[in-house]
């Protein structure tokens, strides 16, 4: 038997390797990561865990290519995402990663299928193929007649599934949500962790969400904690 097949390592989507973050803050220096290690794997729904300040939208943020750790490296299908021209890690943006911000960041003053189709405009679709694919992405959601309303003329969680369309109307293979039900209540956040739960297991989206609320996290199939910037537990459910 050749046992040097056993131990060859394997290839996971994501790699945090012992990524630090520092910020200056004027003459001090803030450590929001701390020589994190983890893997994540192609399908996974990943929740991340902690109190506000311990890290997690600095963790996201990495994770999606816009903020250079200080310390350590990203790999995405085994590529280096900071290593990457800040060109090709625009390009790699665009074709791997949706974003969900923690405040929804939808354009005030652009319909609801405008704000959904912006992602869009640097694809070369037709704008025909672009009204049907914003269209496509507002029935999965549930929104399927509110297109053509202004982003305050819908509810809390009607604006947080615009924003979730937004963010996969490219079909990225990794969505990361920041707080997405952190100014919902609890039943409109149910309703959202449903929808991101069936994107993960129907469409084979990969998940990475941040949540100070351990309510969410029963939807997730993994929970990472985390603590000023360390991870403390990671662990399946079942
Ligand atoms: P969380 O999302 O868990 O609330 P953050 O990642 O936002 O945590 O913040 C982690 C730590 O890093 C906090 O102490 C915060 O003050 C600090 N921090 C975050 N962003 C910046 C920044 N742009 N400049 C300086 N310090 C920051
Ligand atoms: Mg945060």
């Amino acid at each position: 038997m050749n046992t040097s097949q056993l131990t060859e390592p394997v290839n996971h989507m994501i790699e945090i390797d012992n990524i630090t973050k520092e910020y200056i803050v004027g003459e001090s220096t803030e450590t929001a990561i701390e020589q994190m290690d983890f893997t994540v794997d192609d399908g996974e729904f990943v929740a991340v865990v902690g109190q506000s300040g311990s890290g997690k939208s600095t963790l996201l943020s990495i994770l999606g290519g816009l903020n250079r750790p200080t310390g350590g490296k990203l790999l995405i299908d085994s590529l280096n995402i900071y290593n990457l021209s800040s060109e090709q890690r625009a390009d790699f943006r665009n074709e791997y990663v949706g974003f969900v911000f923690q405040s929804f960041q939808l354009i005030g003053y652009l319909t609801v299928a405008e704000n959904i189709m912006l992602p869009m405009a640097t694809t070369g679709l037709s704008n025909k193929k672009q009204v049907q694919m914003a269209q496509n992405v507002l029935n999965k959601v549930g929104l399927d007649d509110k297109g053509d309303r202004l982003p305050d003329q819908l509810s809390g969680g009607e604006q947080e599934r615009v924003a979730i369309a937004r963010a996969v109307v490219n079909r990225p293979t990794i969505l990361l949500a920041d707080e997405p039900t952190g100014n919902l209540d609890s039943r409109t956040a149910g309703q959202i962790m449903e929808l991101l739960r069936t994107l993960n297991q129907e469409d084979g989206l990969t998940i990475i969400m941040v949540t100070h609320n351990s309510d969410n996290c029963r939807y997730a199939d993994r929970i990472i904690r985390v603590q000023d910037g360390h991870i403390t537990d990671d662990g399946y459910h079942h």
